[in-house]
């Protein structure tokens, strides 16, 4: 796969092009303001973002009402995140009227999904950059452009181009960081917009991911979160190593401390990468493996292409080979045509698995996805009763996995002190349980041990050994 670097790209017109846009931003001391909606995945691109402007000359903002420039990174996975955005970009328009100079942009998701420009520029009427989830790198171009000549900006490329590799990043976190490893998914979950908006899967070449993660560990960091839709299928369809191979190269590399990984789909969880998780000693022992339905008539309909069969065999070797293993998942509750015996079915695989936590969510209708179109959508006072009885349930189950770490002694990367008591510090556990103990602010970024006193359910309570 051919890659390219943020000048490359910027400098397709114009040879001097990069260095005319900093030309042009230097000593303005511009204000920006980032706005991040959705996963993991858009938390690693607005760090970009933040990189980027950083690169131009612009200094952070408190907020966003002060910022000379504000981009709102969208996410169309769930109705929720839409509404925020319009009501935030409803907000920023009174604002503006006061301060025309102000630059408000949209990028990601909801661009890319909306597509046409008039119908974005129709949608956003007081946004001057729009940009989608495949051309995040020519954000300096548009901003450029937009400000010398006083146009709208609108940019969405069709189909996912080559990746681009070298951009600036802005990582907030001390001790540890995101790194991609794959962009797009390939796997048409039918309630799922993702590999609409974001393309087919592209794995980044692992010579790339190792010397990134080497960087960072220069920088002082000791834990990375490897993000990708799908990390299982990490270099398939390329001539790249696999993923548990490429585990088991990072694994290597001196000062690193932990490696962690997100999202597995349950049909590509491979016995090598069980095998690489076992054995790897800085890999962490936990794992996020979303089921969405303990039903196998939902999770054909949702074209998972795994059974609950399959899922709990999963289940099954991962504790065979690591008795310790934290596991958490996704569950979508009121998929369309969802009985009472398929949430039942749901309820009897969570608490044969009991996961340490889930997340859960009330199925959203996304238009254009194939269970838009699926009759019997579930009634919302069905679905509301149905997701009390899940919570329930899971509360118990955290609560009992959280119990058996009472009295043991668990490796803690501290994150920072608590914002509701400064006399406590917190970070998380091997396993990815959030601990707080009594510390301070100097520990933050180190590992240190703490043994479990106490348990909540969101939190493991102790003191440092
Ligand atoms: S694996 Fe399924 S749910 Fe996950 S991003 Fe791909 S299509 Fe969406």
């Amino acid at each position: 796969m051919k890659q390219a670097n943020i000048s490359d790209f910027c400098a397709l017109e114009d040879k001097e092009y990069l260095s005319k846009v900093k030309e042009f931003f230097k000593d303005k001391k511009h204000t920006y303001f980032v706005e991040t909606y959705g996963c993991q995945m858009n938390v690693r691109i607005s760090q970009t973002l933040a990189g980027m402007f950083q690169e131009m000359g612009y200094v952070p903002a408190e907020s966003k009402e002060e910022a000379d420039a504000v981009i709102f990174n969208t996410c169309c996975v769930r109705e929720g995140a839409e509404d925020r955005l319009l009501g935030n970009l409803g907000k920023l328009k009174q604002i503006k009227k006061k301060k025309p100079e102000m630059l408000i942009m949209v990028c990601g998701c909801m661009v890319q999904e909306q597509g046409s420009a008039e119908k974005l520029k129709k949608r956003f009427p007081f946004c001057s950059v729009l940009f989608g989830t495949h051309n995040v790198h020519e954000m300096p171009k548009l901003m450029f452009s937009a400000l010398t000549k006083g146009e709208r900006q609108v940019s969405v490329w069709e189909k996912e181009g080559d990746i681009v590799e070298n951009m600036p990043a802005l990582r907030e976190k001390e001790a540890s960081a995101f790194v991609n490893i794959m962009y797009g998914c390939n796997n048409f979950c039918s309630y799922c917009i993702v590999p609409y908006v974001r393309g087919r899967e592209r794995s980044r070449r692992s010579e790339d991911i190792i010397a990134e993660v080497r960087q960072l560990v220069k920088e002082g960091k000791k834990e990375i979160t490897l993000l990708g839709q799908n990390v299982n299928s990490y270099g398939k369809n390329s001539d790249e190593i696999s993923f548990p191979e490429l585990l088991r190269e990072l694994n290597k590399i001196d000062g690193l401390e932990r490696i962690r990984f997100m999202t597995s789909h349950p049909k590509d969880l491979s016995d090598q990468l069980i095998s690489a998780m076992a054995e790897c000693e800085k890999v962490c022992k936990y794992i996020h493996l979303p089921v969405q339905s303990g039903s196998n008539r939902i999770l054909k309909l949702m074209n998972r292409h795994y059974t609950r069969e399959d899922y709990l065999l999963i289940v099954k070797k991962l504790r065979e080979k690591m008795p310790d293993v934290a596991i958490s998942t996704d569950i979508i509750v009121g998929f369309p045509t969802e009985s009472e015996q398929d949430f039942e079915d749901t309820l009897d695989l969570y608490k044969q698995v009991c996961y340490n936590s889930a997340f859960t969510f009330v199925y959203s209708k996304r238009i254009g996805t194939p269970a838009e179109k699926m009759e019997e959508q579930i009634p919302a006072e069905i679905t509301k009763d149905r997701m009390a009885r899940l919570i329930a349930l899971s509360e118990e189950c955290c609560l009992r996995a959280n119990e058996k770490y009472l009295g043991r002694t668990l490796e803690v990367l501290v994150e920072g002190v608590s914002k509701k008591d400064e006399s406590l510090v917190f970070g998380r556990s091997d396993c990815g349980r959030m601990v707080t103990f009594s510390g301070c602010a100097c520990l933050t970024g180190k590992i240190v041990k703490v043994k479990i006193t106490s348990v909540k359910l969101n939190t493991l309570i102790g003191e440092m050994e």
